[in-house]
C-alpha cells in the first residue's frame, strides 16, 4: 500500500472488480465521484485461469453491468469495458494500465482482491503501473485479516467453535447478555435428521431473465464453448434487489426447515431447504451481517425455531469468516497441501457424470445444469469420493472453482484443501470428512437407484464407498491412527479378519485400476450425455 500523499487531490482511477458489487465498497466511499473514474472490465483471464461454468461467468458479467448501469445513475463517472470491446487486453492488470492511460489519472484506488493471486499481480505490477496504487482492506467481511491473526496467534489448534464463539460474542447475534440465546452455542447435533419420504421443499426463487442477462448469455455461450456445464436454464438474480428478493424468499419458505435438513440429500430435490446465496454473498449483491440479522429478527419474533437460526447464521459468522481467515493467514504456500502425498489424476466422470455411482452421478448432473450443489453434496459425495480414492487435491481443488457460482479461491480452497481433502494435515478439521456408503445412504435417497449395492461389503456389486473407506484408512493409518478421533475405527479394523482385509484391499485395487482406465463408466439408463473431452474443463 503506496503513500499517496504527494498526488492527493489528483483524478483516480477507482478499480472494482466483479466480486465487489457493493455501493459501500471501501475504495467507492474513499472515492469522489466528481473527481474519480471508476474502471470495471470483464477480462478473459479471469473467466479462464480455471474453466469456471458457464452459468457462473454469465451471473457475474451480468451482475457488473447492472452494477455499473447503478454507478452511472448514482452519478459515477464509469468506464466499463466489455469482454468482446476491441483493445481489451484479457488481463485486469492490462485493463488498469490501459485504462490509467486513457484517463491520465494520477493514482490508482482498489480494495484489495479476494484471492491472492489477483491481488498479488495488481502488487507486482511494478513499473507496468506509472502511478500509485492504494488497495484499501475489503471491510465487507466481519473479521478482518488482521482481527482473524489476532486471535489465532498463539493458539495451538485453530478450531472453529472457538472463533465462532467469538464472533457472536463481537456482534452480538444470538446473545442474551453474555450468555448464547438458548443457554447453547451451538444446536448442530439436532440438525441432522435424513429426509426420506416425501419431503418437499419449494426451493429458490427462479429470476425471469432481463435483456442484460439475455445479452451476457449469447456473449458467453460464444466465447466459452469449451467451458463446463450449461447455461440453462437461468434463473439467478443479477441485482441486489433481485439477490434480495431470493433471500427473503428463503426466509419465508426454507429457513425454518434449514437446520433439521442441513445434511440431507436427496435425487429429486437439488436445494432443499439451503438458502443458494453465497453466490450473491460473494460478489456483494448481499451483506453477510444484514442476513444475520434478518435471520435472528425471523427467530426473536417466533418465525424460525433456534436451530434453524442459529446453524445458519454459524455457517455466516463462524464457517465463511473462518475460511477466509485461514485462507490469507496460509497463502500461498496453502495451495500446495497434500498431507497425504495423493497422486490420482481427477476421472474424467467428474466433468462428463458418466459413472454408474447414483450419489455421484446425481451430483455432477445437478452440478453441470445449476452450477451448485449443497455443502453435504460438495463434502461427502464428490468430496469425500475424491479423498478416498487419493486424487491430487490441487486437482480437486480447481474442479471446485470451477464448477460452481459461488465459488472463489479465499473461501472454495480451505473448504476443499482443509475440509474436504484433510490435505492440510487438521489444520482445519479434527479428522477427515470420509464415509463409506452406509453414510450416504442414511442421509439420502441416492442408493435406492444405484447399480451398486450399498449394504454388501465385497465384491463387484458393493458399493464402492464402503470398501475404498476401509483401504483410506488402513494405507494411512502411518498418518491418522494417532488421531483421538480415529481411535475407534483403527480398533474396528483392527478386528476384522486377515481374510476381510485382504478383500477390501483386493476390491479397492481393482476398482481403482479401474479407475485409472477410465473404465467406470455409466451403464444404467438415463446416465448423463458425455461432453466432448475437451469440453471437460481440464
Ligand atoms: C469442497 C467444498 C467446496 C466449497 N466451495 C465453496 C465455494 O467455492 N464458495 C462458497 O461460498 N462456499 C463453498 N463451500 C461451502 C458451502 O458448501 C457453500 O457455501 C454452500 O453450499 C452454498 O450454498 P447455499 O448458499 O445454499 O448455502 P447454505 O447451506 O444455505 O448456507 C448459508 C450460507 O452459509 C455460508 N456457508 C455455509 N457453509 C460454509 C462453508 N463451509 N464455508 C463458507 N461459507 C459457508 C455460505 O455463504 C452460504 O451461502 C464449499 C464446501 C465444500 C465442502
Ligand atoms: S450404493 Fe454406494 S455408490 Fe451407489 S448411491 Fe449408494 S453410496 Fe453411492
Amino acid at each position: 500500500m503506496n503513500d499517496s500523499s504527494a498526488v492527493d487531490n489528483a483524478p483516480r482511477l477507482v478499480l472494482v472488480l466483479g466480486d465487489q458489487l457493493s455501493p459501500e465498497l471501501a475504495a467507492l466511499r474513499a472515492a469522489d465521484p466528481d473527481r474519480d473514474t471508476v474502471l470495471m472490465a470483464e477480462v478473459a483471464e479471469e473467466a479462464g485461469y480455471v474453466r469456471h461454468h458457464k452459468k457462473k461467468i454469465a451471473f457475474v458479467f451480468a451482475a457488473m453491468r447492472h452494477f455499473a448501469a447503478e454507478l452511472d445513475a448514482a452519478g459515477w463517472s464509469v468506464d466499463y469495458v466489455r469482454l468482446d470491446d476491441p483493445g481489451n487486453s484479457g488481463s485486469i492488470a492490462g485493463e488498469v494500465v490501459r485504462a490509467v492511460e486513457r484517463h491520465g489519472s494520477r493514482q490508482m484506488l482498489a480494495t484489495a482482491p479476494g484471492e491472492w493471486r489477483l491481488r498479488h499481480s495488481l502488487q507486482t505490477l511494478g513499473d507496468r503501473l506509472a502511478v500509485p496504487l492504494e488497495l484499501l482492506e475489503d471491510d465487507r467481511f466481519i473479521c478482518s485479516t488482521a482481527e482473524f491473526a489476532a486471535w489465532a496467534d498463539g493458539r495451538r489448534q485453530l478450531r472453529m467453535e472457538t472463533f465462532y464463539r467469538e464472533m457472536r460474542r463481537r456482534t452480538g447475534l444470538l446473545m442474551d447478555g453474555d450468555a448464547p440465546a438458548g443457554g447453547r452455542w451451538n444446536y448442530d447435533s439436532g440438525n441432522r435428521k435424513a429426509a426420506k419420504g416425501d419431503l418437499r421443499f419449494d426451493g429458490p426463487v427462479r429470476h425471469a431473465r432481463d435483456a442484460i442477462a439475455d445479452e451476457v448469455l449469447a456473449l458467453v455461450g460464444e466465447y466459452f464453448t469449451d467451458h463446463f456445464g450449461s447455461l440453462e436454464p437461468f434463473w439467478f438474480a443479477v441485482t441486489r434487489s433481485g439477490a434480495e428478493a431470493a433471500f427473503s424468499h428463503f426466509l419465508d419458505t426454507g429457513l425454518a426447515r434449514f437446520g433439521d435438513y442441513q445434511d440431507a440429500m436427496l435425487k429429486d430435490e437439488r436445494f432443499l431447504a439451503h438458502a443458494v446465496i453465497a453466490l450473491y454473498l460473494n460478489v456483494g449483491l448481499l451483506d453477510p451481517m444484514e442476513v444475520c440479522r434478518q435471520v435472528e429478527a425471523a427467530w426473536r419474533d417466533g418465525s424460525v425455531p433456534l436451530n434453524a437460526a442459529e446453524g445458519f447464521i454459524r455457517q455466516i459468522i463462524g464457517w465463511r469468516e473462518y475460511v477466509r481467515g485461514i485462507y490469507w493467514r496460509n497463502m500461498p504456500g496453502y495451495a500446495d497441501s497434500n498431507f497425504f502425498g495423493h497422486d490420482r489424476p481427477l476421472p474424467d466422470f467428474y466433468w462428463n457424470g458418466q459413472t454408474d455411482m447414483a450419489c455421484l452421478n446425481a451430483c455432477i448432473a445437478q452440478t453441470r445444469e445449476e452450477a451448485y450443489a449443497h455443502h453435504i453434496q460438495r463434502l461427502m459425495i464428490t468430496g469425500n469420493f475424491a479423498m478416498l480414492a487419493g486424487v491430487d487435491p490441487r486437482a480437486v481443488h480447481e474442479w471446485y472453482l470451477a464448477v460452481y457460482a459461488d465459488a472463489y479461491e479465499w473461501v472454495e480452497l480451505p473448504n476443499t484443501i482443509g475440509m474436504s481433502q484433510f490435505a492440510d494435515g487438521g489444520l482445519l478439521g479434527s479428522k477427515p470428512y470420509a464415509a463409506s456408503g452406509n453414510y450416504i445412504n442414511r442421509m439420502s435417497d441416492y442408493c435406492r437407484s444405484c447399480r451398486y449395492k450399498v449394504k454388501d461389503k465385497s465384491g463387484p456389486d458393493a458399493c464402492p464407498f464402503n470398501y475404498l473407506y476401509w483401504d483410506f484408512i488402513d494405507r494411512n493409518r502411518g498418518r491418522l491412527s494417532g488421531n483421538p478421533r480415529l481411535g475407534q475405527v483403527y480398533r474396528t479394523w483392527d478386528r476384522m479378519t486377515g481374510a476381510r482385509q485382504a478383500q477390501v484391499r483386493a476390491d479397492a485395487a481393482r476398482f481403482l485400476a479401474q479407475l485409472d482406465v477410465g473404465a467406470q463408466q455409466a451403464t444404467q439408463p438415463g446416465a448423463a450425455p458425455a461432453q466432448s473431452k475437451g469440453t471437460a474443463g481440464t
